[in-house]
């Protein structure tokens, strides 16, 4: 009897590897169909779409918001808060925004934006809809469509985690220098470069920051006819499945109008923005941002009756495929690092 248990038990262990792997190897052949969720994202802009200048009411509603809504996907939230001066204002409170599913896990994939908008003497209301609402609500509207997979997916790995960054003060109050900018970026990086969390490797407490395997920051995405340029060699393949995912989508017409917005070919430039003080140590980025800059950009033209919502709608559904794989396909640690720590 023992032996025959015994042999049940191999048989249906066979049996369940059998239907993972046969499952998982159907499921990678066919086009996950993720719905638009578009009158979340709607809500979601209206909430961010106000003035937001560091320090001001507007801001503190949209903080609030943003942590509120982390936490009702089922993200542990932090924040990271800090005093600075700046110029005009003299000292300001900035809170960088974190949101994390699978906090324990051993590496993250980050997706950034920033959520303050910039001061305008003249233009008290100017609302910053592409800089950066409308990648606020991508993200947000990414880990709600989302939402059942990636909670289904993070209660059993160990592998990979989700990070969702909102920067604050990413906007320099007078002009744009390396110190009057990237405020919260700045703190952010140094405060996860600083400190040592998560499982050991090699006998070593990690640097939290280098268990960041890629950060996503978004950026200037909400107008007609976007392009995307690949900004970094080593995140090169990652830019590169974009411009793919695009191309599936479309062939298989599920995204508006006929521009291509991800462009397989390198930048040729810099943009600086808040990966720059992410990119000093080591981590591994990937930079969209639309360029050239949308002609409404920093200027009061920049709200929601300019928006384009075509491109809007096709890069929600390109990136939420993009989250959505990376995650699936995940295996083992990703090291795109330009330098080992
Ligand atoms: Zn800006």
């Amino acid at each position: 009897m023992p032996s025959k248990s015994l042999l049940l038990l191999l048989l249906s262990s066979l049996l369940f590897i059998w239907l993972i792997v046969g499952a998982d190897s159907v499921q990678s052949n066919l086009q996950p169909h993720w719905s638009d969720d578009e009158s979340h994202f709607n809500r979601t802009l209206s909430n961010i779409l106000v003035p937001r200048v560091v320090g001001s009411q507007g801001h503190q509603q949209v903080r609030n918001y943003l942590i509120q809504t982390l936490s009702d996907l089922g993200f542990k939230t932090d924040v990271d808060e800090f005093k600075q001066r700046v110029p005009i204002f003299g000292d300001l409170t900035f809170t960088n925004v974190l949101g994390c599913i699978n906090p324990q896990a051993k590496n993250f994939l980050a997706l950034s934006c920033h959520y303050d908008s910039k001061y305008f003497p003249n233009d008290p209301g100017f609302v910053g809809a592409t800089d950066s609402a409308v990648p606020c609500a991508i993200l947000l509207n990414t880990a709600k469509t989302l939402n059942s997979y990636l909670t289904a997916q993070f209660q059993n790995r160990t592998d990979l985690g989700l990070m969702l960054i909102f920067f604050d003060g990413e906007e320099a109050f007078k002009d744009w220098t390396n110190s009057d900018s990237v405020y919260g970026s700045r703190h952010l990086a140094t405060k996860l470069a600083r400190s040592r969390t998560g499982p050991s490797v090699g006998g070593q407490t990690p640097r939290t920051i280098d268990r960041i395997e890629v950060l996503v920051l978004l950026d200037l995405i909400g107008a007609p006819n976007p392009k995307f340029s690949s900004f970094y060699e080593n995140t090169h393949a990652l830019h590169r499945s974009l411009v793919e995912i695009e191309q599936r989508l479309r062939s298989s017409g599920q995204l508006e109008g006929n521009n291509n917005m991800f462009l397989n070919r390198p930048s040729g430039g810099f943009v600086d923005d808040d990966h720059r003080p992410f990119l000093e140590e080591n981590v591994p980025i990937l930079h969209l941002i639309a360029t050239p800059f949308p002609d409404v950009w920093h200027t009061p033209r920049d709200n929601a009756a300019n928006l384009h919502w075509p491109s809007i709608r096709n890069f929600n559904r390109i990136f939420r495929l993009f989250v959505y794989e990376y995650v699936r396909l995940h295996k083992q640690p990703v090291n795109l690092r330009y330098y080992r720590a």
